[in-house]
């Protein structure tokens, strides 16, 4: 087998893309330095010159920016899925990068915050307390999504504030934090049918509780909770 000597950590390796990074406008097709020198290069090259690094990144991103949401689009699930199983691997590093982020756009997240409060604030608010308790009773004081109990229940627009879904008894659903920042601006059932909690039973429910509260909106009648639940609901 071929072997070639790193020139950096002058080791001798098998001159194969195992050892060595391809590289194709070399007559070699490899690069003269190992993986591990190549990668100690890349790193030390890109702290001393972070701010062309940084202007090429934005630079592509903008360029491609397009290009990034539809492949976004279409490997949608994989990438969240691998963004959670990176998360769950390296929570601490996580939490402080987030922390950080937080730290260096307060401005923008309190704007995007400010616009947030505003919209709801223009859309009609006509959920009652006794609404929102009999909202909770329906679902059994659990998620209405994936059916948690024993967790804080949010409010949840079925209709995303952002497609002016009104703070109404006929738009709001009982839901845990999770679901309800996982389903933030996406369409209901196309959001729900990819949850790994997916229930036909409770699609079932949260379709017949807004349509009954739809109902009672316009007509003002009471729907026969109790009846409904001993009927099935878990
Ligand atoms: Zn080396
Ligand atoms: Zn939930």
């Amino acid at each position: 087998m071929m072997t070639k000597p790193c020139r950096r950590c002058k080791n001798t390796y098998p001159a194969t893309s195992e050892y060595f990074t391809i590289a194709k406008h070399v007559k070699s097709g490899i690069t003269s330095y190992c993986r591990e020198c190549e990668r100690v290069r890349k790193t030390e090259y890109r702290k001393l010159h972070i701010d062309q690094c940084r202007e090429i990144v934005r630079k592509y991103h903008n360029e491609h920016k397009q290009e990034r949401k539809d492949r976004y689009e279409k490997n949608k699930e994989k990438i969240l899925t691998q963004c959670k199983e990176y998360y769950n691997n390296n929570k601490r590093e996580a939490i402080s990068i987030r922390k950080q982020y937080k730290k260096l756009n307060k401005d923008k997240i309190s704007s995007y915050k400010r616009k947030y409060m505003n919209k709801i604030k223009s859309l009609p608010n006509t959920l009652s307390l006794v609404d929102w308790q009999y909202c909770q009773q329906f679902f059994n004081n659990r998620c209405a999504y994936c059916g948690k109990d024993n967790v804080r229940l949010e409010k949840e627009h079925f209709i995303p504030a952002s497609k002016n879904g009104p703070l109404s008894k006929s738009n709001i659903l009982p839901s845990c934090a999770q679901c309800n920042s996982s389903k933030q601006e996406t369409d209901f059932e196309e959001w729900y049918k990819k949850q790994t909690f997916y229930s036909h039973e409770r699609q079932f429910y949260i379709l017949l509780y807004l349509s009954l509260m739809k109902r009672e909106e316009s007509t003002n009648a009471k729907p026969p909770f109790k009846a409904l639940r001993e009927a099935g609901m878990q």
